[in-house]
């Protein structure tokens, strides 16, 4: 098993990246053969422009898109955005649609129930699962990645549901990871040319890495880019190894770039279990900016716990809130940051 990373400093030189990238895993034929069914999985969380750094870049896609169609495979881009209500214009505004290939919306379609998880009944239509992350950090799970982007094969308010159930970054974490070995993607490209810092995944500042990395295991890539982006206490770094569930890998390609992480990541500190018991305590929560809140009501809509009015501004009812951050990663108007303290029930 191999985790490669290839410069790519400009969206241009992207195809040449991920084609050596993909080379040094074994070449496309490898992960398609001619006449399979390729899911490609962007992260297509909301719908912002390219330029915003939210979302898997277009050209990024595009590039993948070609490789599959060289090895005779036939491409369906599929996601489920983080917020309900979105229709076409996810793939049109992230210029996905543009790249004229079938374009599957998850929240619209069927769901199947998979070891207990309802997931899009698009994985019964495709032989293979491409999964292309975005470099990003992430207010609840530090960063968000190849294992964190397949969250978005459970449709719509199925989401919003799990955000209740697992509130705080390490059970959610776990979550993940058990969603993660059910659904096991054939190969994950990480598009981390240009990413995002700070307090991602949508209001953190643009910044560009400019990296193409590859691994047939989203995990074992998604603990090496922790490793080298000064995150080495992510959350899902940190269980896979006290489980001891990483596959061995070799390293391929050089890569090193600080991240501004966001908000006061103190329980990497601790011990796995010790990090898990204090995050219930002292937690991140959403704080409103009056100011710059329209009262559009996204964040209420789209609230897991009802946690949210409207009253002019948003109004966040702290005795509800699990503290899952949905509202500030969807708040299209960066209205809402996160403020780290003690849980007040
Ligand atoms: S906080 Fe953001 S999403 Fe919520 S109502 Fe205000 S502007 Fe809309
Ligand atoms: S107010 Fe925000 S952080 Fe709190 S539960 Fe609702 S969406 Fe999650």
């Amino acid at each position: 098993m191999k985790v490669v990373f290839s410069r790519c400093e400009s969206y241009s030189d992207v195809k040449e990246a991920l084609k050596e990238v993909v080379d040094r895993l074994g070449g496309i034929e490898r992960f398609v053969r001619k006449g399979e069914r390729v899911l490609v999985k962007p992260n297509l969380l909301s719908p912002h422009t390219p330029e915003h750094a939210v979302t898997t870049h277009p050209d990024f896609v595009r590039a993948v898109c070609e490789l599959i169609e060289e090895a005779g495979g036939k491409v369906i881009i599929g996601d489920s955005p983080g917020m309900q209500g979105i229709g076409e214009e996810l793939f049109e505004r992230t210029g996905i649609k543009d790249l004229g290939y079938p374009c599957v919306l998850f929240d619209k379609e069927r769901t199947i129930l998979k070891n207990g998880w309802l997931l899009t009944s698009v994985l019964e239509k495709v032989d293979r699962i491409i999964n292309l992350p975005k470099l990003k950090t992430h207010t609840l799970t530090t960063l968000t990645l190849g294992v964190k982007n397949l969250y978005g094969l459970i449709p719509g308010v199925t989401k919003k549901k799990l955000h209740t159930k697992y509130p705080d970054p390490f059970s959610f974490s776990h979550m993940l990871l058990e969603l993660y070995f059910l659904v096991k993607p054939d190969l994950t490209l990480l598009d981390g040319i240009w990413g995002m810092e700070g307090n991602g995944p949508s209001a953190g500042n643009p910044v560009r890495p400019g990296i193409v990395a590859g691994s047939p295991s989203a995990l074992a890539l998604d603990v090496e880019v922790a490793k080298r982006t000064g995150a080495g206490g992510f959350p899902l770094k940190r269980i896979a190894e006290r489980k001891k569930i990483l596959p061995s890998y070799t390293v391929e390609g050089d890569f090193r770039f600080r991240l501004k992480l966001p908000g006061k990541r103190w329980y990497h500190l601790l011990p796995s279990w010790a990090g898990h018991i204090l995050s219930r305590l002292y937690r991140v929560k959403p704080g409103v900016l009056p100011e710059k809140c329209t009262g559009c009501g996204i964040c209420m809509r789209n609230c897991p716990a009802g946690a949210i009015e409207i009253k002019d501004t948003a109004r966040i009812n702290y005795s509800r809130c699990i503290g899952c951050m949905s509202c500030q990663e969807l708040c299209p108007f960066r209205a809402i940051v996160p403020v780290y303290g003690l849980i007040r029930r």
